[in-house]
């Protein structure tokens, strides 16, 4: 016979899944641990069991007692589950904002919910905070776990999470990418890792309006990860950098993952994974770089899996507002302020080039190949070089003095692709169709094609009305 004497001995050994399709194009090879596995439902099964287990051993906690925590999120489940399993009272202190589906979910372990406003600082008496201390004290044979200042929370993933990927990996596990919340998943587990071998990359991931990426404090929507403070849990010593991730990449990500992978997971999943593809980039083929997914999608259904509620958080266009690149190209061409492409040859001279920069008052040009291609570009501080250098322009080919492409965006990618392009840093995006280009956008473009969309979002009566709209 085959069978485990409670669901609690089911949790860990989650599986490490290959991702095929969003990782398209990358070199290393990209795993996701999916958390999803426990018997809970997320990676807090962990930390729940390791923390009551040591709460008994110190006598902390014993038969007939009541565990409490200020908790809405997947740690309430895990200390629910368990307090199922071993006849403990569980009560759990959550924040009136919390989803009907997530107090029912705590309820349906048998846990008791105390419910306080949510708009109230954590110092006030009513603040959930406040409410869980009240009750730990008042209760005779109470403990709460802390799971933001209790060791045993990142000491789960340091004896369970970390070992497990290193054997899994067979030790060749060159990267962890894990978002942070109380960070006890990334500080076990990158400890144990990086003690196994200190190359390994731990990498954090942290969403915008969090302070882990030095962001300053402010409202966000993904769960479970970003703080605005600093708890104890947590070891930046072992992290060797933290990206942050907006929460449009997050949920847009973590829609593809089941649309295209078949994971079914939560949005910080899909923020660890926007953050493993940026890292890919930076990482060669022998690379092997493990996704914690920290838990499924099914909460998550009435949010970021429901179009309605993108929409309306702006995450996703509202229908018939999808704008494609080659849709601004047109507009561009129509505005006929300038051509759409003020552009040389590779085997052009490089006094065509100055010319142009001239009559056009621009600083930089794309260089087309004879074949249409994007072949690199020339600005005016190598063309005042040739000049200063006292070498004839007329006489020079622009391939001979020509710098590195400028980023190509093909024409049916959506405008999005153009605008996180400019945020990295490029002053110009080159547009392109089966590789030969088409056109060129630069910043005031995009500008100036929000600035028109908004203004006919406005007149058709949606939307607010925006300062300095062009009609
Ligand atoms: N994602 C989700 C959905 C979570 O519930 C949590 C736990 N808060 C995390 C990520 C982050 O885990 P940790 O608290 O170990 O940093």
């Amino acid at each position: 016979m085959q069978y485990y004497n409670t669901i609690l001995e089911t949790i860990g050994s989650t599986p490490l899944v290959k991702l095929n399709k969003v990782s398209a194009g990358c070199k290393p090879l990209i795993l996701a641990k999916v958390e999803a596995f426990n018997p809970g439902g997320s990676i807090k099964d962990r930390p729940s069991v390791q923390m009551i287990d040591e709460a008994e051993k110190q006598g902390l906690l014993a038969p007939g007692g009541t565990i409490i925590e200020p908790t809405s999120g997947n740690t309430g489940t895990g200390l629910a589950q368990l307090a199922a399993v071993r006849g403990y009272r569980c009560i759990l202190v959550c924040p009136d904002k919390v989803a009907p589906e997530k107090i029912n979910l705590l309820k349906a372990y048998g846990a008791e919910v105390v419910i306080v406003p949510t708009s109230v600082s954590a110092s006030s008496h009513e603040s959930y905070y406040s409410v869980a201390n009240k009750l730990t004290l008042e209760i005779p044979g109470a403990f709460q776990p802390n799971q933001f200042v209790n060791p045993n929370n990142p000491k789960a993933h340091y004896l369970t999470t970390g070992p497990e990927i290193w054997k899994q990996t067979d030790g060749k596990i060159t990267c962890l990418i894990a978002g942070m919340g109380t960070g006890g998943t990334i500080s076990g587990t990158g400890q144990y890792l990086k003690e196994k071998n200190p190359a390994i990359k731990v990498i954090g991931v942290d969403p915008e309006g969090s302070i882990y990426s030095g962001d300053m404090a402010q409202p966000y929507k993904v769960e479970g990860i970003g703080e605005d403070y600093l708890p104890r849990t947590v070891n930046l010593k072992i992290i060797d950098e933290i990206i942050r991730v907006s929460d449009k990449e997050s949920f847009a990500m973590g829609r593809r993952l089941s649309r295209e992978e078949g994971i079914l997971a939560g949005g910080s999943s899909g923020t660890a994974t926007v953050a493993a593809l940026r890292i890919a980039e930076t990482m060669g083929k022998d690379d092997v770089i493990v996704i914690l997914m920290p838990d499924g999608g099914r909460g998550y259904l009435s949010k970021m899996f429901s179009d309605d509620w993108m929409q309306s958080n702006g995450f996703l266009p509202a229908p018939g507002q999808t704008y494609y690149v080659k849709d601004l190209i047109e507009r561009k061409m129509a505005g006929g302020r300038i051509p759409g492409i003020v552009s040389v040859q590779s085997e052009d001279a490089v006094q065509k080039a100055i010319e142009l920069m001239e009559q056009y008052q621009i600083d930089q040009l794309p260089v087309i190949g004879s074949d249409g291609h994007n072949a690199g570009s020339i600005n005016d501080i190598v063309a005042m070089q040739v000049v200063f250098e006292r070498k004839d322009p007329s006489q020079l080919k622009v391939s001979s003095v020509m710098g590195r492409a400028f980023p190509q965006i093909a024409e049916n990618e959506e405008i999005d692709r153009v605008y996180r392009a400019f945020r990295l840093g490029t002053p110009l995006v080159v547009i392109t169709k089966d590789d030969k280009v088409t056109g060129v956008l630069t910043k005031y473009d995009i500008m100036s094609h929000m600035r028109e969309s908004v203004g006919r979002t406005v007149a058709a009566g949606k939307g607010s009305p925006v300062a300095g709209v062009r009609k």
